[in-house]
C-alpha cells in the first residue's frame, strides 16, 4: 500500500492551523516535539471523561478502569520497543528525567575511577545526569569524538573502552545533526568490556522502528512528545536483571513493599521506580503513540521521511552560501544548516513570516555546537505527516533568503 500523507494528516488536526501572515502552516520542529494525532487526542479525552481515579489502590470501579488503562499503556509501549515484558518499561516524566533515573541509581553504584563513556553528539540531557554523577561517585567520564561529518570515530570509541569502562551512554539519533549511530555494534563492543549500554532514544523511537533486544541495549530512554504523544510522559526500559538489581531513586507511595519506621523494603519493578500518583493520562496518551505508529508502520514512515530529507538537503546544497552541517551516511530526517553571513536566529524568523516553523539555537547539544565550531544553526526537521511540497515551499523560502538578506 502506498503513503498516504494526506490521509495521516487530516488526523492531525492542528495541522490545519495558520502559520505567521496567514500563510499555511508548514511544521519543521519535530525533533523538538512532534503534533499529536485524533488516536491520541481521544484516547486522552476518554480517559479523563470515562475512567480516572487513582491507580493500583483501590477497588472502586474507576480506579479499575485508570488501573487497567495505565498498565495498557506500558503495555503498548512494550510492544512499541519488542520490550520481553511490559514489567521493564517504567514510566518517567521523558527522556530527560528516565536519563537521570538510571544515571541517579545504576550510575550512584560506580566507584572512584570507573568511567562512563559519552559521545560528543549527545544533548545536554546525556551528559549532565552523568556529570552529577560523576561528582557524586568519583567516576570520571569520556567522549568519543566524531568526524566532521558528524559520524562517531568508532576506532577511537574501541580506544576508549577498557576494564574500568563500567556504563557507555549514547544517542540512538543525533537532535543536532541526524545521525543514527551504530547502537548495536556499539553494544556488543560495550559488552565485551563488561560495560552496560544506556541509550538515549528519544529521536530515535519517531523515525524507525525501535528492538530493544535486537539493539542489543540495557536501557533506552524515550519521551512521549517526540513520538506523536503528549508532553510530560516518557519511559526508561530497562533488562529486568538489571533493573532488579537497581536501587530506587525517589521515594514515596506504591515504589514500596513494606515500610516500617527502621526501614522499609522495596517493590519489585517498575514500581520501585514509580514513587508517587503517576501521569495516568499521559501514559494513556504515549501508549496510544506508540499503537498509532506501529498501525501506520514504521518502516513506512522511515522511508518517506528519508525521502523527504533528499530532497530538503538536495535543495539546500543548491543554494549559494548554505553548509548543512551533519553529512554521515546514516541520518534520520533532521537538517542543521548555517546561512554565510546570516544568524541562525534571523534565518528562523524569515522563515517564520512565510509559515514555516524551524528551531535555531544550539538544540541543547552545545559541546557539539563548540566541536562544529558554530553557535547555533537553523535546524528543519521532519515528521511522518510533511509533503513534498511543504518542503519545496520550505526551499522556495530559504532561496528567497539568500537572495534578499545575505
Ligand atoms: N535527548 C535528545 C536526543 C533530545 O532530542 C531531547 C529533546 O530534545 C532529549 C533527550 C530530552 O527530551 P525531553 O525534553 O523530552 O526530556
Amino acid at each position: 500500500m502506498s503513503y498516504d500523507v494526506e490521509a495521516l494528516r487530516a488526523q492531525f488536526p492542528i495541522l490545519a492551523e495558520t502559520g505567521r501572515n496567514g500563510q499555511p502552516l508548514v511544521y519543521l520542529d519535530n525533533a523538538a516535539s512532534t503534533q499529536r494525532p485524533l488516536a491520541v487526542l481521544d484516547a486522552v479525552d476518554h480517559y479523563e471523561r470515562h475512567a480516572h481515579a487513582n491507580v493500583h489502590r483501590a477497588v472502586h470501579v474507576l480506579s479499575q478502569r485508570a488501573t487497567e488503562a495505565y498498565e495498557a499503556g506500558r503495555a503498548q509501549l512494550a510492544a512499541f520497543l519488542n520490550a520481553p515484558s511490559p514489567d521493564e518499561v517504567v514510566f518517567t516524566r521523558g527522556t530527560t528525567e528516565a536519563l537521570n533515573l538510571v544515571a541517579y541509581a545504576w550510575g550512584g553504584m560506580l566507584a572512584p575511577g570507573d568511567e562512563v563513556v559519552l559521545t560528543a553528539l549527545e544533548h545536554h540531557s546525556n551528559i549532565v545526569p552523568w556529570q552529577l554523577v560523576a561528582a557524586r561517585t568519583g567516576a570520571v567520564i569520556r567522549v568519543v569524538p566524531i568526524h566532521d561529518d558528524g559520524s562517531l570515530d568508532l576506532d577511537a570509541y574501541d580506544r576508549l573502552l577498557g576494564p574500568r569502562t563500567k556504563i557507555v551512554s549514547v544517542g540512538h539519533t543525533s537532535n543536532a545533526l541526524g545521525t543514527v549511530n551504530p547502537v548495536a555494534e556499539m553494544a556488543a563492543r560495550a559488552h565485551a568490556v563488561g560495560a552496560i549500554l544506556v541509550v538515549d532514544g528519544a529521536q530515535g523511537a519517531p523515525h524507525a522502528p525501535i528492538d530493544v533486544q535486537a539493539l542489543g541495549a540495557d536501557f533506552f530512554a524515550l519521551s512521549g512528545h517526540k513520538m506523536y504523544g503528549p508532553t510530560g510522559i516518557g519511559a526508561l526500559w530497562g533488562r529486568m536483571e538489571l533493573l532488579e538489581r537497581m536501587p530506587p531513586w525517589q521515594g514515596g507511595g506504591d515504589m514500596i513493599e513494606t515500610v516500617r519506621f527502621e526501614g522499609s523494603t522495596w517493590a519489585a519493578p517498575p514500581a520501585r521506580f514509580e514513587a508517587g500518583t503517576p501521569y495516568i493520562a499521559g501514559a494513556v496518551g504515549i501508549g496510544a503513540a506508540a499503537r498509532f505508529l506501529m498501525d501506520v508502520g514504521r518502516d513506512a514512515v522511515s522511508a518517506h521521511e528519508a525521502r523527504l530529507l533528499a530532497r530538503a538537503t538536495a535543495g539546500l546544497q543548491s543554494l549559494d552560501g548554505v553548509r548543512i552541517l551533519g553529512t554521515a551516511p546514516h541520518k534520520a530526517a533532521v537538517l542543521s544548516f548555517v546561512v554565510d553571513g546570516l544568524h541562525p536566529t534571523d534565518v528562523g524568523t524569515f522563515l517564520d513570516e512565510d509559515g514555516i516553523a524551524v528551531r535555531t539555537g544550539h538544540h541543547c547539544a552545545q559541546p557539539l555546537m563548540e566541536r562544529l565550531g558554530v553557535e547555533a544553526t537553523a535546524r528543519a526537521s521532519f515528521g511522518l505527516y510533511n509533503t513534498e511540497a511543504e518542503v519545496d515551499r520550505f526551499l522556495t523560502s530559504m532561496a528567497k533568503i539568500v537572495r534578499l538578506f545575505r
